[in-house]
């Protein structure tokens, strides 16, 4: 399979050409739109070209590069707009904060510059490199059309869209697997078919978000509008290092499946969708600053398996952290905050540990699945 991705970078110096590039780009693209919009029906980016291009160049003043790129665009967007059976013909409206880019042809990029066709010829922009984003400069990924985005706080950002193909693993032996259990205490546990786990603290995470958590109340009692750029400068931040968090760990998530070799990882769905009842939602699911970040935790997880052909399965969460792992006895009460004790066996362990096991328990139910296409054989299931 062909797998996709968008890097997001930071433009350190965005200068007026960028700027100016920018919103002639998407005034040449309402242009265009407004053209084909009134012709009732799309056409061809040839035909588009011819009408739009004495335009584009001695009024916006528009390289030829880009001249040819606006109608090609436009011309494409309609053309996806009547095939969609549901919508009507409408005019696109084309956002003065988003420009695409194709590769080689408008753009080039290493790991630390960017050089982009500006309105002034080709430009060099640094960019602001993550630690996640240099494995896409190892030279195994393909570049492809790509924009600069300019965000509400006023930056520039360069979403490098990245794709490689990945060998489809065939699974003939899914005997291991893992569970995950995402969490305030521990960002993640980790526990498998043969009973090795590992703990995710995420270091100082905790308290930092802690700090973050008793800003924000103070910031929203105030309600100034002062107080309110504050807030929005801090969830700016914490979502940041939340992100960077989330990748350090997942990556090592991944690494340590590699590791024990296991075939199926097994997250809890935190979307709502297997809920039966709205009692049994958890803490965790509860729309609060935590939720996004244990969902994008998730889905970098399932991503980086992906990549390595681990298969990621979501469970239902419901009675993960109350379950018993010796005798299956359900209740509120043998859980106590951060400690297990089953109430009937006495069987205790760490809280967090014991919702990765029971998760890792409910995504073994998914060899089933598996074997009925065909993926095991019946020796292999008997785990
Ligand atoms: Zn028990």
């Amino acid at each position: 399979m062909f797998l996709t991705k968008t890097v997001i970078l930071k433009i350190a110096n965005p200068d007026n050409d960028l700027v100016e590039t920018m919103k002639k780009y998407s005034d040449g693209m309402n242009y265009a739109s407004e053209i084909v919009f009134d012709k009732g029906k799309p056409i061809s980016a040839m035909k588009l070209q011819q009408e739009v291009y004495p335009y584009l160049r001695e009024t916006l003043k528009l390289k030829s590069q880009m001249s040819c790129n606006i109608p090609r665009q436009v011309a494409g967007c309609y053309k996806t707009l009547k095939k969609q059976k549901k919508v009507k013909w409408q005019k696109v409206e084309f956002s003065p904060s988003s420009m695409t880019f194709s590769y080689k042809r408008d753009f080039v990029i290493d790991e630390d510059t960017v050089k982009i066709t500006t309105i002034n010829g080709r430009k060099a922009y640094s960019i602001l490199n993550y630690d996640y984003a240099k494995q896409y400069f190892d030279g195994s990924w393909k570049y492809q059309a790509s924009k600069v985005v300019k965000q509400r706080d006023g930056n520039y950002y360069f979403h490098l869209c990245v794709g490689k193909e990945i060998p489809d693993k065939e699974l003939t032996d899914a005997s291991t697997f893992m569970g995950i259990d995402v969490g305030m205490n521990y960002l993640a546990v980790a526990s498998t078919t043969d009973r090795k786990c590992s703990f995710f603290a995420g270091g100082e995470i905790k308290n930092l978000r802690n700090q973050y958590k008793s800003m924000r109340k103070r910031l929203q009692s105030k309600g100034t509008l002062s107080a309110k750029r504050m807030l929005k400068y801090i969830s700016g931040k914490e979502k940041r290092l939340m992100r960077d968090v989330n990748h350090t760990i997942s990556k090592e998530i991944v690494k340590f499946a590699i590791e024990k070799g296991i075939s199926v990882i097994g997250l809890e769905d935190l979307t709502g969708i297997r809920d039966s009842t709205l009692s049994k939602v958890s803490k965790k699911r509860r729309h609060n600053h935590s939720s996004w970040a244990f969902r994008q935790l998730q889905t970098f997880i399932e991503y980086k398996a992906k990549e390595v052909g681990i298969i990621t399965h979501y469970v239902d969460p419901s009675y993960t952290s109350q379950t018993c792992i010796r005798c299956n006895h359900i209740s509120k009460n043998n859980r106590n905050r951060l400690s297990f004790r089953c109430e009937k066996c006495d069987y205790a362990n760490n809280a967090d540990l014991i919702g990765a096991m029971n998760i890792e328990h409910k995504t073994r139910d998914y060899r089933y699945i598996l074997k009925s296409q065909g993926c095991l054989s019946a020796t292999q299931t008997n785990a």
